[in-house]
């Protein structure tokens, strides 16, 4: 029983106040029953109505996932070519590309909109998807088998044929008028990326929303958090006010509810916390984002060092030589420093930094990286089961530093539940911006690209000035994010 050697468990709830569903076998996925215990924030509780549509989604993934009658009927749909009147059960397919962080933004906003939907959420197991996660949903599989029909479907673009834009751009289908079954696709192809055009970006309208419910299959490609713009299409607005009575946490329910790392990388998570992080008095993660290529950059150091110091995170140093005149007691009083980055300078200058000065409270701080693989893999298994294991890691600790604009952040502030100090970039590289960081307005992560048209007034608008849950992101001026 590991609540003997976890007094914390008493008192957290492991399945997260019912957000996860019991009767997983344990073995199949530690994180899953263990991670409630690692965490020090117990987080946001998930409202009921959630915990309800949650077990009701899942029994639809199962009723209508791989292996089953209406999972094999939907295919041969598909191969057909043609759309049904009323299908049993509708689908949509995720795809997974570019960086952990996007991937897993994309697979979370996919899963809304299948849940606000009554899709089934299919993910596209490219990019080592089928090998860093447990699966979410119990006795059924979220990932696409292999044979899917549309073979080429990772290769989709904005110029696909098939994709809703272009499809209402070549008046192929219409939104104005009521099609009948016969004149609708088996499929559409929903481009959401960076580079979605105006008419891809028409899926936030009701009007749009009304006819693809018609559409038996969906894919889905998106590089980023498209939630805050769901919560400005009408039609979903009521059952995302039942779902997520606090906006600021949506990401922090889905993400804990769809994201467990499988044993292979909770191994890599629960060794490093337990040998360098369970003694520590208080723990803090400092996600510095760099790019492969860009030299190591003494200003950024400096923002670093400076936004930790002035914010209170980590102690001052005295200057050398200076005396130590504090009581031996606060030398017990331990900060365990959590440093993810592609590179190892940054972590080698911190760490040097508190070993050849004093901190000015006596403090000891100890300085930790798990690796240092200095160029972005992608798609390579190690690189993605260590990227993984770091984001997770930094989701552990008590207090977050995070880059601006970087995905990867956003899901380890989501899933640890805080709101982080952000370093922002500066515009000129040489320069120190001042002030360093801020804290974060909310644990959201921030969508990059919002489309900025309002379907209902049919006019550009900045939703942020009449929807008091939307605010410009300030790592991304232009982006939004729900707070
Ligand atoms: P974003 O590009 O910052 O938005 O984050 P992504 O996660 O989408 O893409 C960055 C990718 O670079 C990650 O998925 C990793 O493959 C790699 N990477 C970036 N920073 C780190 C880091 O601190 N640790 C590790 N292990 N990998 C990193």
């Amino acid at each position: 029983d590991l609540s003997s050697l976890h007094p914390r468990t008493a008192h957290h709830d492991r399945l997260y106040g019912g957000l996860l569903a019991d009767g997983f076998d344990e073995e199949s996925c530690h994180c899953r029953y263990q991670s409630a215990m690692y965490r020090r924030n117990p987080g946001r509780r998930p409202s009921p109505y959630l915990i309800s549509k949650l077990r009701r989604h899942e029994a639809l993934q199962r009723r209508c996932g791989p292996g089953t009658a209406a999972y094999s009927n939907a295919l041969e749909q598909l191969k057909s070519g043609k759309s049904v009147a009323s299908p049993e059960c509708t689908y949509i397919v995720s795809i997974s590309y570019r960086g952990i962080g996007n991937r897993i933004l994309a697979a979370a906003s996919a899963f809304l909109y299948a849940v606000l939907t009554g899709r089934v959420l299919l993910i596209d197991p490219s990019n080592e998807m089928d090998n860093l996660f447990c699966e979410p949903f119990p006795n059924t599989t979220w990932l696409l088998p292999p044979g899917f029909p549309l073979t080429a479907y990772t290769n989709f673009t904005v110029h696909t044929a098939e994709s809703y834009g272009n499809m209402l751009k070549n008046k192929v289908i219409r939104s104005d008028e009521v099609p009948t079954a016969a004149q609708l696709p088996a499929f559409a192809y929903v481009h959401l990326n960076y580079d979605a055009t105006v008419e891809d970006n028409y899926f936030f309208c009701d009007d749009d929303q009304r006819l693809l419910q018609r559409i038996q299959w969906l894919v889905m490609r998106t590089d980023n958090y498209i939630v805050p713009e769901l919560f400005l299409v009408p039609a979903f607005q009521e059952e995302l006010d039942m779902l997520f009575p606090e906006r600021d946490a949506v990401f922090h329910h889905l993400g804990r509810y769809l994201f467990h790392p499988n044993n292979h990388v909770w191994g890599l998570v629960t060794r490093y916390y337990d040998t360098y992080l369970a003694a520590a008095r208080q723990r803090v993660g400092i996600q510095v984002r760099v790019f492969g290529g860009m030299p190591d950059s003494p200003e950024l150091l400096e923002q670093i060092t400076t936004c930790t110091q002035r914010e209170g995170l980590l102690p001052e140093v005295l200057a050398a030589g200076e005396p130590m005149i504090l009581p031996a007691a606060s030398r017990t009083k331990s900060k365990a420093v959590l440093v993810t980055s592609l590179r190892s300078w940054y972590y080698e200058k911190l760490k040097s930094m508190y070993w050849e000065h004093a901190t000015a409270t006596g403090e000891v701080v100890s300085m930790h990286q798990p690796s240092h693989e200095e160029y972005q893999r992608s798609g390579a298994r190690s690189h993605e089961h260590k990227a993984w294991a770091e984001i997770y890691l930094l989701s552990l600790t008590d207090v977050l530093v995070t880059s601006g604009r970087s995905t990867f952040g956003y899901v380890a502030q989501g899933l640890a539940g805080v709101r982080p100090w952000v370093l922002y970039k500066s515009g000129n590289s040489s320069a120190v911006p001042d002030p360093p960081c801020g804290r974060d307005v909310s644990m959201e992560p921030c969508f990059h690209k919002p489309p900025g048209y309002d379907c209902r007034l049919k006019q550009w608008g900045d939703p942020s000035k009449y929807v008091p849950y939307l605010q410009h992101c300030d790592d991304a001026s232009w982006g939004l994010k729900l707070v």
